[in-house]
């Protein structure tokens, strides 16, 4: 089925094998595994092409991410700063030069209000008209919106609260106290450059990812990368949901390749409390099992290094490797702190960098969870011909990372490829969107990987 585009103004704007909604990384890796297919489709996009780099990331940021890892299918990072790491308006400028060269025909300033299933497959109702497609890619982002919890509402007045897509920069901040909620890449990383601004941090810490910038002379993630952690499949894991609930590591991106944990922001003056559990009378709780969640970060940070260790000793024959290290454990005041009263520590702002979640709102198809989580198998999602891309851990580890959209866009494109064969195909093996029923097996997993195809890059 070839595209055929009808007029702006009337209601349909055009039918076409694929929609895919969004127009960041993962939409375009998927949009140039299809393009090579040949497979007609379009690129639904709300802003513009990168729109989440270009408007919902504060102005400081770098990717965590070093250059040399930074590439999607047919494009790798070509610059020459091999190992830095990519300032915010530079990935969206990677982003957006990847569309150019690729082709990517993405339609911006379409916003999609709808995804319902129809006769034919699916129907996606835009601002700018409807569009009827046999198979939709949900690229919408992971990271859609911050996480705040209900907390939120019982601060007190007078204390300004913001989260890491309103935040730019310090000079945003009022002066005087800042508690940061949450010691995850992005918690630290604005607690770190508010502390520099001048404001007095405390920052409350949950359940973390520790690691260091650089180990035994690399960046930690060339040691992820190489000993193929990042590549560890979804399907191999005793416990998905809990990894694909970890939270981002406590690493920034910096020029000096600076470590960036607990003891760095401490050493600075930050005041380390535990997650905050309650906010009573203007006094916000805080959980007292701190010291436990550090300890367990250390351990999982030890673990990981002597696993990189082992991985070393048998694949690099390199008498110049500088030997194995091991970093301070968390250091604590001795005191806890369980409760602080705001207004008397002279604290201002709150910034909840809580997490993110994805949002689905204009989803209208049965395949969330009670938690709003679309169900899926490996990015094949729950009623036919229905992808998603971009989540943690969606087929491996790194899928959540720019270069993870490589090998799903790969996996994923194989996959659709192969359902919409089958759909041409006549007989029993057709399968119907609208009524949930899927031709060969509700399970994604096996029948992608069957499906997958040479690269296509
Ligand atoms: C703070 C932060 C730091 C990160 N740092 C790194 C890093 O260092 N390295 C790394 O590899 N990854 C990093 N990531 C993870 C990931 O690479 C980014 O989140 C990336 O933006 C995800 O790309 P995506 O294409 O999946 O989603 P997005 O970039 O979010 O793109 C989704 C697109 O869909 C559009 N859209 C959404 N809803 C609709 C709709 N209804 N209709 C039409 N369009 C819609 C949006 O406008 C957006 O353009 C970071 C993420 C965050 C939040």
């Amino acid at each position: 089925m070839n595209a055929a585009a009808f007029s702006a103004g009337s209601l349909q704007v055009g039918t076409v094998d694929v929609v895919i909604v969004g127009a960041g990384h993962s939409g375009l890796a998927m949009s140039h595994c299809l393009g090579r297919r040949g497979i007609d489709h379009v690129v639904l996009e709300r802003g513009e092409v990168a729109n989440a780099w270009r408007h919902e990331r504060w102005d400081s940021l770098r990717l965590l991410t070093p250059n040399w890892l930074t590439r999607l299918p047919g494009m790798a990072y070509d610059g020459d700063d091999p190992d830095g790491y990519m300032r915010r308006d530079e990935v969206a400028a990677f982003i957006a030069r990847y569309a150019r060269t690729s082709g990517a025909p993405v339609r911006t300033g379409t916003t999609v209000r709808a995804v319902m299933a129809d006769d034919a497959g699916y129907r996606v109702d835009t601002d700018r008209g409807r569009w009827r497609c046999r198979a939709v890619v949900l690229a919408s982002g992971a990271f859609a919106r911050p996480s705040v919890p209900r907390i939120g509402a019982s601060l007190p007045g007078g204390v300004a609260q913001l989260t890491p897509y309103q935040y730019r920069n310090p000079g945003q901040v009022e002066a005087g106290g800042v508690l940061v909620v949450g010691a995850s890449a992005t918690g630290l990383q604005l607690a770190d450059e508010l502390q520099r601004a001048g404001h007095p941090v405390t920052l409350a810490i949950g359940e973390h990812v520790r690691m260091p910038r650089m180990y035994r002379g690399r960046d930690i993630q060339w040691w992820m990368h190489a000993a193929g952690l990042l590549d560890q499949r979804y399907d191999a894991l005793d416990d998905l949901s809990r990894a694909r609930g970890v939270a981002s590591p406590q690493l920034i991106g910096s020029r000096e390749r600076a470590i960036m944990d607990l003891n760095a922001l401490s050493a600075g003056g930050a005041r380390l409390v535990g997650r905050v559990a309650n906010v009573r009378d203007g006094q916000v709780q805080f959980s007292g099992a701190l010291r436990n969640v550090c300890a367990l970060a250390d351990l999982k940070m030890a673990r990981l290094l002597a696993t990189i260790d082992t991985w070393a000793a048998t694949h690099i024959d390199d008498g110049s490797l500088p030997p194995a290290e091991r970093f301070d454990a968390t250091r604590l005041p001795e005191k806890k702190i369980l409760g602080l009263n705001l207004k008397r520590e002279g604290i201002r702002t709150v910034i909840w960098a809580t997490g993110f979640r994805p949002d689905y709102s204009w989803l209208k198809l049965p395949v969330l969870d009670a938690k709003g989580n679309i169900r899926h198998n490996g990015g094949v999602a729950d009623a036919p011909g229905l992808y998603v891309m971009g989540l943690p851990f969606l087929r491996r580890r790194k899928s959540s990372f720019i270069h993870g959209a490589e090998d799903d866009a790969q996996d994923l494109a194989g996959h659709l490829a192969g359902y919409l064969d089958a759909l041409s195909r006549p007989g029993p093996s057709r399968a119907c969107p609208a009524s949930g029923t899927r031709s060969r097996s509700r399970h994604g997993a096996l029948e992608a990987d069957r499906a997958v195809r040479p690269r296509c890059d």
